[in-house]
């Protein structure tokens, strides 16, 4: 129990379920370590299991523990590991082994009657904590905004954990910040505590609510290089992760490219149809923004650029209340 997420390795050996029981025997699902270097999820647990260790737990508990081998390295994935937060039910990847490992987790979960499902992650750009739903009923809303007022909803990538879950029960991703970060893992643990003394989701409306849907997703071309130094075929904004949930204007330029080199940027929709004629327009060796929107998860982390994607591109939504 006071394991570190490097080492977890020498002990779990391989991604775990483990189910704990509870007062309430219908359980919460809490996923975390999806991406081997977002540790918050797993050290707010262990304060959580340490706190009810005597007093025991309110309701049940299953915790899925993910990519332990990138957790050994470090990093969100292994070059040769597929992402695990890609592959639940609901991916087009449903043939590989790690598919059938999730799709088996799910099904464990569903016959348990599972109550409702956290899956906990970090992100490398300067964002608020916020949370993730695939469905916008009232009972995910409900657990979503029990840990922020500001909430993502979007049906793309698919194969992700609350996308799987939102099919059995109220499911939610938290993004909590930057790895490693003490205040996250207690923004967690507090919301965890909260979640686990419900005895039922009941309506929780906050009027600050904020709802955005992501509209597409930017990603940069395999072939060229980028970076934010000027010694790049696209040369990225230097300060573009203070973009992070603020309106960026139409027109400001989101890149400089080497002339003659036609590099582009790439956005894709719900569809995964490529549409980023509709989002950036080209100038005088500059990407510039062709309307307004409001990106998140905004890095400048270039390996987490390479490996998902630059940012996503949303637009705010109301849901009556
Ligand atoms: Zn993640």
């Amino acid at each position: 129990m006071s394991a570190r997420a490097e080492t977890l390795q020498q002990i779990l050996h391989k991604p775990s379920l483990i189910h704990l029981q509870g007062r309430n025997p219908q359980p919460l699902f809490i996923s975390t370590l999806l991406h081997g270097n977002e540790t918050t999820g797993f050290y707010a647990l262990q304060k959580l299991l340490q706190y009810y260790q005597r007093a025991g737990l309110p309701r049940s508990i299953s915790i899925f523990i993910g990519n332990i081998k990138a957790a050994q390295g470090g990093v969100r994935r292994l070059d040769e590991q597929v992402d695990y937060n890609r592959v639940w039910p609901g991916t087009a990847q449903h043939y590989l082994a790690e598919a059938h490992m999730m799709q088996r987790v799910t099904d464990i979960m569903r016959q348990k009657n599972v109550w409702a499902s956290i899956d906990i992650h970090n992100n490398t750009g300067k964002n608020p904590h916020y949370a993730c739903i695939n469905k916008t009923q009232q009972d995910f809303l409900s657990l979503a905004t029990l840990f922020s007022e500001v909430l993502v909803f979007f049906t793309t990538p698919k194969g992700v954990q609350s996308g799987a879950f939102a099919e059995i029960c109220p499911a939610v991703t938290l993004e909590c910040g930057l790895s490693g970060d003490e205040l996250g893992t207690e923004h967690v643990l507090q919301y965890l505590h909260r979640v686990l003394a419900l005895d039922e989701l009941s309506h929780c409306a906050k009027a600050n609510r904020k709802i955005f849907h992501t509209v597409a997703r930017v990603k940069i071309p395999e072939g060229y290089s980028f970076g934010f130094d000027d010694d790049a075929t696209i040369n990225l904004l230097a300060e573009i992760e203070n973009y992070n949930f603020r309106e960026m204007p139409s027109g400001i330029t989101l890149a400089t490219i080497e002339p003659q080199s036609k590099a582009y940027l790439q956005a894709f929709d719900d569809d995964e149809r490529e549409v980023g004629r509709d989002f950036f327009e080209y100038q005088d060796n500059k990407i510039m923004l062709k309307k307004t929107v409001m990106p998140a998860m905004l890095t400048m982390n270039t390996q987490v650029i390479r490996q998902d994607c630059l940012c996503y591109l949303m637009e705010r939504i109301s849901i009556p209340v």
